[in-house]
């Protein structure tokens, strides 16, 4: 696409029709990748300031047999459009509530399994029933689970349509926002609404040690992280790298980390290693 003039628009052309074909392909292997069991969940652990283990993210991985691992961000939007992710989500949320309630049966602390929720399972009239069903049949206490919604998805919803979170409070269910700072710029849903964390954009956490030093994220985040605290919410930092990220935000107050610093995704047995060599620690 370097080319220059008539060039580049051929160049455009074949690019967007070797997109759709790609999309189509991919869409139908899509559909067949829940049946035949190539999605898969890893777990990326979350810290405590003091570096206990608190917990881990859940993230979708789908690996395609003649493909190779297709990353989410490619395979996520297309679902959210096909609404595949429909049965996808409500598989991830149940294959790592079940994962975690085994996990938790032999660990004395508690550990907080954080899902991923996509507009489009919210919006779906049953969602919190759903998830009920799925913390019972995995026996995972609803205090130990915690949903990740986006500031848009949140932002977008009517009164009525948050009903479904305010019951999910009720029963101890946490309330993560996402990529918080990245959406809207009204904070009254933060009232409205019963969240219990703020995940730190990785924008902001990025900037802290950028060269040279962004000044204003700084100030950003410490702005959040008092907002949080006054407001009662936890604070995770997500996207932690470097070793001068993590002590600027234990001096700013920050409460839990997670990132490629302290670790990265990792498939069920990778996870459950870390959780052995942290009893045994
Ligand atoms: P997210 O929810 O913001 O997830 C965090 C992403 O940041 C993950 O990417 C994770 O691997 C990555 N990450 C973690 N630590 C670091 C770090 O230190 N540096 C950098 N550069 N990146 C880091 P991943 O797994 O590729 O997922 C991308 C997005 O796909 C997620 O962003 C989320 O929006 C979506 N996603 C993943 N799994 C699910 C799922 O089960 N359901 C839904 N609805 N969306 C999912
Ligand atoms: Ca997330
Ligand atoms: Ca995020
Ligand atoms: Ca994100």
């Amino acid at each position: 696409a370097k080319e220059r003039g008539g060039d580049r628009i051929e160049c455009f052309t074949a690019t967007l029709s070797q997109n759709s074909l790609e999309r189509q392909e991919l869409e139908q292997c899509l559909r067949d990748a829940l049946r035949n069991g190539e999605l898969q969940m890893y777990y990326q652990p979350q810290f405590f300031m003091d570096g206990r283990l608190a917990g881990a993210e859940a993230l979708l991985r789908w690996n395609h047999p003649l493909l190779g691992p297709v990353p989410p961000v490619k395979f996520i939007p297309l679902a959210e459009e096909n609404r595949l992710i429909l049965p996808i989500g409500e598989w991830a949320l149940r294959e790592s509530c079940r994962q975690m309630a085994l996990w938790q049966a032999s660990t004395p602390d508690p550990l907080l399994l954080a899902v991923n929720v996509s507009a489009l399972q919210f919006a779906h009239g049953d969602w919190d029933t759903c998830v009920v069903k799925a913390l019972e049949d995995s026996g995972l206490a609803a205090e130990r689970l915690e949903l990740e919604l986006t500031e848009s998805l949140v932002m977008r919803q009517g009164h009525e349509d948050v009903e479904p979170l305010h019951r999910l409070r009720e029963i101890g269910t946490r309330i993560a926002i996402d990529d918080f700072g990245t959406g809207y710029s009204s904070l009254g849903y933060l009232q409205r609404l019963p969240i219990t964390t703020l995940k730190l954009d990785q924008t902001f956490i990025a900037a802290l040690q950028a060269e040279p030093p962004e000044m204003s994220s700084e100030h950003i985040v410490r702005a959040v992280i008092q907002l949080a605290h006054s407001l009662k919410l936890t604070v995770v930092a997500e996207g932690v790298e470097t070793e001068g990220q993590r002590d600027m935000l234990e001096l700013l107050g920050c409460d839990c980390l997670q990132g490629f610093l302290l670790g990265r995704p990792l498939p069920a047995d990778g996870f459950e290693a870390l959780l052995e060599s942290v009893a045994t620690r």
